[in-house]
Order: C-alpha cells, then structure tokens, then sequence
C-alpha cells in the first residue's frame, strides 16, 4: 500500500484573466494557499469575490503572499471574516503596504456601497460591502514576516523560500517544498530594467512551475518611458489641458513620480504642478524610503520624488481638485478606473478635449481603463454615462511586468520543470506565452482551467 505523503495543487483564480490569483496546495493535514487576490473586471469574474469560498476559509493553514498588489491579497480580509485563523507569511515590505492596500480597499468596499444606496444605482436595496475597514484591519494581525532567501519551514517535510522578484517593493517568487517536489509561483515578475526596482532573481528551476503571463503576448515598446512622458506633458500642456493618470496606489505611483521629478530637474517639462491625490500613494513613498536595499533609487532621486508632489487629502481637497484649471498633472488611484477618488477626476476632466488621460499600467478586461483603449467615447460612472472627449493614452514602457521575452528569457535559466502551467493573463496573452514556452524552451505548459486539480507525484 502506498502510504507516501500526497500533494495537490488547484487553481482557485488567475485562470483566463490577470485577477483573483489564488492557488492552493493541499498536503497530509495542510492546506497551503499561494495568494489571495480579489477578481476584478468583468463582471462575471467580480461576481467570484461573493462566492462562498472553494474550501472552507477555517481549514486553510498558511497563506503565502506574493506581494501586496490587491489582485493578490486583496481577498485576505474575507478569508479571516469568514473564518481563516492561520498564518498569513509575506515579506517585511508586502506586510507594510498591505497595511496600506487592505484598510484602503475595505475603506472603498464601504463608500462604494454607501454610494450605490444614495444614488440608488445597485439592484440590491441595501448593498453591502464584500468587507469593510474593520475587517481589513483585523486581517492585519494574522500577518508573519518572511526575510528574502530564508527557509520557512511550515511543518514535516513542508518549507517555502521569498525570492525576489522585482515588480513591487516586498514582491517575490515563492519556491514550496512539499515532500521533496518543488512548486514555484512565479508571482508578478518585474522587468529587467526598472528605473525603480531591481531586476527578479534568476529562476533556477523546479518540478513544477506556475508563471504569470500578464504580457504573454506583447512586448514593451522599446522606447524611453520618460521621453514618451515629456512628449505628452509638454502637448497637453500647452494648450492648458489637465493630465489624469490612472495609478496603482503603489509602485506605478512612485515610478512615475520618479520619472516626473527627473524630467522637470532637466528642464524637459515646464513647471506643472503634480498632485498626489491618494493618502495611500504618499504613505506607500515613504515605505520606499525605508526599503533601500530593494530599488536603486538615490536617497537624492528618492527625496525629489517625495518632494515633487502636492498632497491632496480630504474629500474637500479632493472636490477643489476638479474645480482648479490646467495645465496640472493630477494622478490618483485606481490605476484601471476600476473605484476611488481618480473616478471623480476622469468624469469632471474626460468630457474636455483639452485634457489627457495617461494609461500607466495594464488593464484588465472588463474594466474602464480597457474600455478607454479600445476606443469608447463614453464611460459609466457612479451610475451615470460619462463622454470622454479628452486624449487617451498608454504609456506601456512604464509597466512593471516583464513582457513575453523577459518572461521566456526569465525561465530560460533554469532546469525544466516536468509542467509549466500558465497563468495570471487574459485567455490570448496565456495560450501566446504557453505556445512559446513549448516551441522555443522545448518544455510542457498548459494553461489551466478554473478550480482544476493537478495531482503532484512524490519523487521516485
Ligand atoms: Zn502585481
């Protein structure tokens, strides 16, 4: 009889769409979840977030957290509401922002249903939120900090490795052991030249490997991200148009502000006043001071960057903001128009021709910064249709994912694993990656289907 220890490995999200990465590693008596992240965008996937979770939260041992960006924790305040008593291991930095994302995240689940109930646009008569302020902070003291390239032992035979991935501040790969076969979750991985983080660390193989594929069929345009920038703010201000920059809270933010602050101490933009219009983005700036050793930023470039910026903070301010005339550069989350504050901005400053709106990041299917690119003339918000007469435009060079050959070039240099299983991308970006990673690596991929099983073998 075979009594050897047995493993699977199910993907709970991240099937077919960039959102809602959850992968869970069922072993002996542990259940062992990779991420656990919100699915946004299209609706049907959104809808996701209100199902009951596939395993019941209270039977989950460990999460093992990626980095912080939300499509990777921002489902960690349900999982402990409903139950989740484990550990949650992350990195110093990810546990840091994500006292930043996850309060921030409940605090907009609140106003958004506060929101839909006095305008009245929700179908339920008293919409509620997925969770609230309190629940995000709760799920703070479930946290347990994991250093970069340390052993992290998680029972008999069971020990996980952070390996730095670039990306974000605190973001990783992780490497899971479990009975002598190796698991690695790619986590978002960053670009190889960043002008804020450091390149991820080489990928040295596994027996299986679960990569993301975020920009599995593009590549980054080989061009100066801060040149592409100037061109933009010098046209737009020059005809007096304000620029809205749709932006993840942190990291896109701190990026652009570094590129910003740069062009305007050479002289390549006049002087425009930028304002910073999240709490969050400014916090999340001085967590990047405190994390030198991860990015090579400049205490100097880090001090312009903080420096750069107007603070906007109240509600008040916030409304002031979309009263004032250009030319300014407002950039405020979130970064795929998908909730907060920037939602204002782009309904008071979309309908003028004068002004710009920058598309930093990438957009997911499904939501409003997607619409914009494919060329909609008119967006729903808060209920009501918005035209959108400004120019709308992606700076792609800015991404912090790697694009396909820094992917293939990523995995390249380590041993194959027996099956790559391609992930975190819209269905065409994932089969364009798999097909590469087949016919130029020579390895077995497949991209997954939803809340599928995958048995994983003991060593032989
Ligand atoms: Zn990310």
């Amino acid at each position: 009889m075979d009594t050897a220890p047995h493993a699977s490995l199910r993907f709970l999200g991240a099937t077919g769409t960039v959102t809602g990465s959850r992968y869970l590693v069922e072993t002996g008596g542990r259940r062992i979840l990779v991420d656990c992240g919100l699915f946004q965008g299209y609706k049907q996937l959104r809808l996701r977030n209100w199902n009951p979770f596939p395993v019941p939260p209270k039977t989950i041992t460990d999460v093992l957290l990626t980095h912080a960006h939300l499509d990777h924790s921002g489902y960690l305040p349900a999982l402990v509401r409903n139950g989740f008593r484990g550990k949650i291991h992350a990195t110093p930095a990810t546990i840091e922002l994500c006292g930043l994302l996850l309060p921030d995240s409940g605090h907009l689940q609140e106003e958004e249903a506060r929101y839909a109930k006095r305008k009245g646009y929700s179908r339920h008569r008293n919409p509620l939120p997925l969770y609230t302020l309190e629940d995000a902070r709760r799920s703070l003291d479930y946290f347990h900090e994991v250093p970069f390239d340390q052993a992290l032992h998680l029972g008999d035979d069971i020990s996980a490795r952070f390996l730095p991935a670039g990306h974000l501040l605190g973001a990783a790969s992780i490497r899971l052991t479990v009975h002598g076969r190796t698991i690695q979750f790619s986590g978002d991985v960053g670009r190889r030249k960043d002008p804020l983080m450091r390149g991820p660390a080489p990928f040295d193989g596994a027996d299986i490997l679960v990569t993301e594929s975020t920009y599995g069929n593009r590549l980054h345009p080989d061009v100066d991200p801060a040149a592409e920038l100037a061109e933009v703010i010098n046209r737009v201000a020059r005809r007096g148009g304000v620029i809205v920059i749709p932006a993840f809270a942190v990291g896109r933010i701190q990026g652009l502000m570094l590129q910003i602050a740069r062009l305007r101490n050479s002289g390549a933009i006049p002087y425009v006043p930028v304002l910073l219009n999240t709490p969050m983005g400014t916090d999340a700036t001085e967590i990047y001071h405190r994390h030198h050793d991860e990015h090579h930023v400049s205490l100097e470039d880090c001090k312009a960057m903080f420096d750069l910026a107007e603070r906007v903070r109240t509600v008040e301010e916030s409304k002031a903001v979309n009263r004032r005339n250009g030319p300014f550069i407002v950039i405020s989350a979130s970064g795929m128009l998908t909730g907060g504050r920037v939602l204002h901005h782009v309904a008071s400053f979309g309908p003028d021709p004068r002004n710009a709106i920058v598309l930093s990041g990438f957009q997911a299917g499904g939501t409003r910064g997607a619409a914009l690119l494919r060329g909609e003339t008119s967006l729903r918000i808060f209920g009501r249709e918005v035209p959108i007469r400004a120019e709308v435009i992606q700076i792609e060079s800015l991404s912090g994912h790697a694009d396909a050959d820094e992917l293939l070039d990523w995995m390249r240099t380590g041993r194959p694993p027996e099956t790559t299983y391609v992930t975190h991308g819209e269905p065409e970006a994932a089969d364009a990656l798999r097909f590469r990673i087949e016919h130029e690596l020579g390895w077995k991929a497949r991209v997954p289907e939803h809340l599928e099983r995958i048995n994983i073998r003991r060593p032989r």
